[in-house]
């Protein structure tokens, strides 16, 4: 009896979507439900109703409410480059903004406004071409959209210098569960009328609302640049060294670490040839941005006075610079292709840093014997990658030993790509209580029914 109920509930909403938004943009083909199920990693595996791409605001309003009338859930996805499974349906319906992708002209004074399935390269794109440019850049460019990365609160690896996606946020439009419009994006900088929804929203990972639009601030460009790879002795030099450069370099942009089990696996992965003759045992890489004057003098010169003194290669030529980052850039798919990995993304104090490095390979050692684990990330912003390939997807042990060594060290269990399906058990330990209390009330004020990816965040 119930399951037929639940068949004429599924039947209707179809009917229902597919009035709103016409049958070519609501499917239930397994093929094409096939992408949207499964997340980048292929850790995390759901199962979709019905992928629906609405092209409009109102066609979101639409589909938002039509899975609220049926009360069944509605997953936002953008991109699918999530990493912590907030974008993989549980029979949920599964809203795609691959269609929201309006641009509007950049403003004199510096802001776009976009459709929240705008990617990030063509932000940058089209910021490049107004004279301007973005403050966020990582590797996912071609994929991630501005929905995503404003629900993650994406940060990347120029956060040091531009902040991550709260900060270049100066407006939004997103629907409400309950079908309302919420919408502020006339580019006011000053704008001090009650609670921030915006800001609400930003990291919100889909649970209170579908982002629609997003009105951005732009940055100056910045295009003479300098980029240098150099080989350290261990973690503890390198952080000591990015604290270094980012005290006596304002052109600082990026300072991201590996270390050699990454390189190697990069090298043999995208086939590149070693940046240095011996293989060091951390390397940190480094760019810096001028509007005029190449930066490569100042940063040689920052580095002597530093004391750096081991392997370095330092690269101003646009070719050059971006073979540098390749190496850096790599790890995320030369890691998936090593295996499903387990991807911690979590930050820690600068001072607690070197130890949390120094320790993270014994502590996964001691949980789960024969763990691969690769260790990268922005270490400028104490932000670290801890990739974990060997345990299978449901085996948790390294997962909550590293957590447990993030939390005792006074760090977050997730830096910038969020909490997710991944991470929801942990939430309680991190924020603690009184927080998780007040944010379970404004999910329950904002969505009571939890229609809007329910499982995320709260478990
Ligand atoms: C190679 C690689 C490198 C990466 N590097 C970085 C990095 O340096 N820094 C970083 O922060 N992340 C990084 N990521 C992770 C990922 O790219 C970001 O989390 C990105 O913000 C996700 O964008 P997306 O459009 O793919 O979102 P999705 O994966 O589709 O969704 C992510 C979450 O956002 C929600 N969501 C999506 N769109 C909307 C919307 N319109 N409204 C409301 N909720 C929405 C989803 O429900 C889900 O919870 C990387 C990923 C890869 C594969």
């Amino acid at each position: 009896m119930a399951s037929a109920r639940i068949v004429i509930v599924k039947s209707r909403l179809l009917a229902g979507l597919r009035a709103a938004l016409g049958d070519r943009h609501v499917t239930t083909d397994p093929e094409r439900l096939a992408s949207v199920e499964v997340d980048w990693t292929r850790r995390f595996r759901g199962r979709a109703l019905a992928l629906v791409r609405p092209g409009t605001t109102d066609e979101v309003v639409a589909t938002v409410r039509a899975c609220a009338d049926a009360r069944i859930p509605l997953v936002p996805q953008g991109g699918n480059t999530g990493l912590v499974g907030g974008g993989v349906p549980h029979e949920a319906v599964v809203l795609s903004t691959a269609r929201l992708t309006a641009v509007e002209p950049a403003t004199v004074d510096g802001q776009v406004t976009v459709g929240a399935g705008t990617t990030l390269a063509s932000v940058q794109e089209h910021a490049r071409m107004a004279g301007w440019a973005f403050g966020v850049d990582f590797a996912a460019r071609d994929s991630a959209t501005i929905g995503g990365m404003v629900a993650t609160n994406a940060g990347g690896v120029n956060v040091l210098r531009y902040g991550a996606m709260r900060q270049q946020v100066v407006g939004l439009e997103a629907v409400l569960a309950d079908g309302s419009v919420i919408s502020r994006t006339s580019g006011l900088l000053k704008d001090n009328t009650g609670y921030d929804l915006a800001g609400l929203l930003v990291g919100s990972e889909g649970t209170l609302g579908v982002v629609t639009r997003a009105r951005l601030r732009l940055v100056p460009p910045l295009p003479r640049r300098a980029v240098a790879l150099l080989a350290l002795t261990d973690a503890s030099a390198a952080v000591t060294l990015a604290a270094e450069l980012r005290r006596r370099l304002p052109s600082l942009l990026a300072a991201e670490l590996f270390t050699d089990a990454g390189l190697r696996l990069v090298l043999d992965h995208a086939r590149l040839a070693p940046p240095f003759a011996t293989h060091a045992p951390v390397y940190l890489l480094v760019e810096c941005g001028e509007t005029e004057q190449d930066p490569s003098d100042s940063l040689a010169a920052a580095l002597d006075a530093a004391g750096f003194d081991g392997d370095a290669l330092l690269e101003a030529d646009a070719d050059a610079r971006e073979r540098l980052w390749q190496y850096r850039e790599r790890h995320t798919e030369a890691i998936n292709a090593e295996g499903v990995p387990h991807k911690l993304d979590v930050t820690l104090p600068l001072d607690r840093l070197a130890a949390f490095l120094g320790r993270v390979e014994g502590v996964v050692d001691a949980a789960a014997p024969g763990t691969r684990t690769y260790l990268f990330g922005h270490v400028g912003d104490g932000n670290v990658h801890v990739n974990l390939v060997g345990p299978s997807s449901e085996d948790e042990a390294a997962d909550d030993a590293v957590l447990r060594l993030v939390l005792e060290l006074g760090g977050s269990i997730s830096a910038e790509h969020g909490i997710g399906r991944a991470k929801a058990r942990w939430l309680a330990a991190d924020r603690g209580r009184p927080d998780l209390a007040a944010m379970r009330a404004i999910k329950r004020a904002l969505d009571p029914d939890g229609i809007l990816n329910p499982g995320v965040l709260f478990g």
